[in-house]
């Protein structure tokens, strides 16, 4: 265990996140240094809880934007508004994170239209400026500015994948589900499960995991284990808690379903 690691731990107050490799060293020194992040992992693996938790450790507000394909750059920059017969300029969150100092968390950044990467751009070099064309101002980012972009590798087409110019600006830190014993943690903590039955769920998952991609295009995170471990404190069992939170949202396939449904069986009591 590192020392981030424990420091990780120690800290009640901070949104509770479980390192399980160098991505809080990583971070800091990308947030000391002025350098942008991009976490790449797949989704559910704790990518959101991180930055959270890292805002948090750093004493700087989290502006987080879910990104979609309907975003664009005034979206995240800002526009003008009418308002009661008047135009008002509104910041949109990107420049309000630029004036606040605050860490600017783009999720699933690949989502949005290549107009809105393009304004991020003069963010994340050593101009860190960011320009508000529509203003006729540009605004220099304070040294507290941090920007993270996360997107999920396995799940968008080659065409939608982040520009090489995007990707070549920013530190990249690679995130997976953690390992068997940081699961088991992690699953308890968050449901409030027994260790034995973390136990079961983290190994079904393995072998959920294990299974061949073509049948599955995602497979179980460990937001679905720990969701699947708080329906059983609700008194579900545990096979009808995976069926609801692991199994269900994987798949419409009848006979897929089927054959979860007989995976499950195998490692969770009924
Ligand atoms: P992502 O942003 O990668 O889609 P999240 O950060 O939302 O995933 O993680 C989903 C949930 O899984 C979190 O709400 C948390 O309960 C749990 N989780 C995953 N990884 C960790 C971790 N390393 N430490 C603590 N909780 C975690």
């Amino acid at each position: 265990m590192s020392s981030s690691d424990t420091a990780s731990n120690t800290d009640n107050s901070a949104p509770y996140y479980l390192s399980t490799g160098n991505e809080i060293d990583v971070f800091n020194a990308a947030f000391r240094r002025k350098l942008p992040i991009m976490l790449k992992g797949p989704t559910g693996c704790g990518k959101t809880r991180f930055v959270e938790h890292m805002a948090h450790k750093l004493g700087r507000p989290l502006i987080s934007v879910a990104c979609h394909e309907d975003i664009t750059a005034a979206d995240l920059v800002g526009r003008y508004l009418l308002t009661g017969g008047e135009t008002v300029w509104v910041d949109g969150p990107l420049t309000r994170a630029v004036r606040e100092g605050a860490i600017c968390y783009l999720d699933e950044i690949v989502e949005a239209r290549a107009d809105s990467t393009v304004v991020i751009h003069p963010l994340t070099d050593h101009r860190r400026e960011l320009n508000l064309e529509r203003l006729g101002e540009t605004l220099k980012a304070p040294d507290d500015f941090m920007l993270v972009v996360s997107y999920n590798p396995g799940y968008q087409s080659v065409l939608k994948d982040l520009k090489p110019s995007t990707r070549q600006r920013m530190v990249a830190v690679e995130m997976t589900y953690p390992g068997f014993d940081h699961e088991v943690k992690i699953v308890m903590q968050e449901s409030g499960i027994t260790e034995q039955a973390a136990k079961d769920l983290v190994k079904l998952a393995s072998a959920i995991r294990k299974l061949d991609n073509s049948t599955l295009p995602e497979v179980s995170s460990t937001r679905s284990l720990v969701a699947t471990g708080l329906l059983m404190q609700e008194g579900l069992s545990p096979r009808e808690a995976a069926r609801a939170a692991m199994l269900m949202p994987l798949t419409d396939d009848a006979d897929v379903q089927r054959g979860l449904a007989e995976v499950i069986q195998s490692y969770l009591a009924d």
